[in-house]
């Protein structure tokens, strides 16, 4: 027998056994911990060594499609290598995001700021992704509350659940971005009219690479992992998320987050 280091995991279980008795089990997972870490490892390596030859991919085709405007038939050819090497890119910036969120790899410190310009910054940017399908993008958000956690981390969380939204729904829905507090915590929600998710595969949608309808989820040009990414994000700031959906009526993503990472922000009185 192996003497228990401090690297040994155990996984232990108390079952009742007989009369005021119980039985202790104890398994030991060091190998399942050990192959999860050698998992994220790589993960992490391999987007790592991706990201500089798909940059440098997709710069080229971009380059070569505004050479290539009076041979169209090339410059087909090159749109398509530009778009793909562009999936490919979103696809391993997704992954190392994940895999540093997963690691407890911070992108940066966590702080005290006020989340509205970024939330108004983000309607923007979806009101540009819907582009002509003209969706009804709307910010309900209150301008004064401060939130303690990371912006990069928390603008991704945003991202994707509002561009989400614009991807998952036809033109002309309404989309809208709240922000409020009540005496629960503080709840960032992304709700749309759209055509809403069957209540079966509401469980599993946080899951890496689950997708409702594969087909129209590459189309739409999403990687598969933007909810998973949700999920964790909201998991190191101690919040969590609800995901209320109906069939032809819409959907509510909601960020929960506990009472402590949120303050008002101090009114700026007149300076003498
Ligand atoms: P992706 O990065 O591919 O968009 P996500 O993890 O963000 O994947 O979402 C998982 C799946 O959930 C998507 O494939 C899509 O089918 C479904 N989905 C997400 N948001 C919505 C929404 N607002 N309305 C309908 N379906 C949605």
């Amino acid at each position: 027998p192996s003497p228990l280091d401090s690297e040994r995991q155990l996984e232990m279980r108390m079952l009742p056994y007989g009369d005021a008795q119980y039985l202790l089990l104890a398994r030991d997972t060091t190998h399942l911990h050990r192959l999860e870490v050698m998992r994220r490892d790589f993960i992490a390596n391999v987007s790592h060594e991706l990201r500089t030859p798909l940059t440098v991919l997709y710069g080229v085709t971009e380059s070569l499609e505004d050479e290539l405007e009076d041979q169209p038939q090339l410059a087909r050819s090159v749109q398509m290598l530009r778009e793909q090497s562009e999936r490919m890119k979103l696809l391993v910036d997704d992954l190392l995001l994940l895999s540093r969120l997963e690691t407890g790899e911070t992108t940066g410190p966590q702080d005290w700021f006020n989340p509205f310009p970024l939330f108004q910054k983000l309607t923007d940017e979806a009101r540009i992704l819907s582009g002509t399908e003209a969706h009804a993008i709307v910010l309900d958000a209150d301008p004064k509350l401060e939130f303690q956690g990371n912006p990069d981390e928390l603008r991704s969380a945003c991202a994707n659940l509002l561009f989400n939204a614009v991807k998952y729904t036809p033109g002309g829905t309404t989309i809208t971005l709240r922000w409020r507090v009540d005496d629960d915590g503080a709840r960032l929600s992304v709700e749309d009219t759209g055509p809403g998710i069957a209540s079966h595969h509401l469980g599993r949608l946080t899951e890496r690479f689950y997708r409702v309808d594969a087909g129209r989820t590459q189309s739409r040009g999403g990687t598969g992992l933007g909810l998973a990414i949700v999920k964790h994000v909201l998991a190191r700031h101690e919040g969590h998320l609800a995901i209320e959906s109906q069939v032809g009526r819409g959907s509510r993503f909601t960020c929960l987050f506990p009472l402590a990472r949120i303050r008002r922000a101090e009114p700026s009185g007149p300076s003498n």
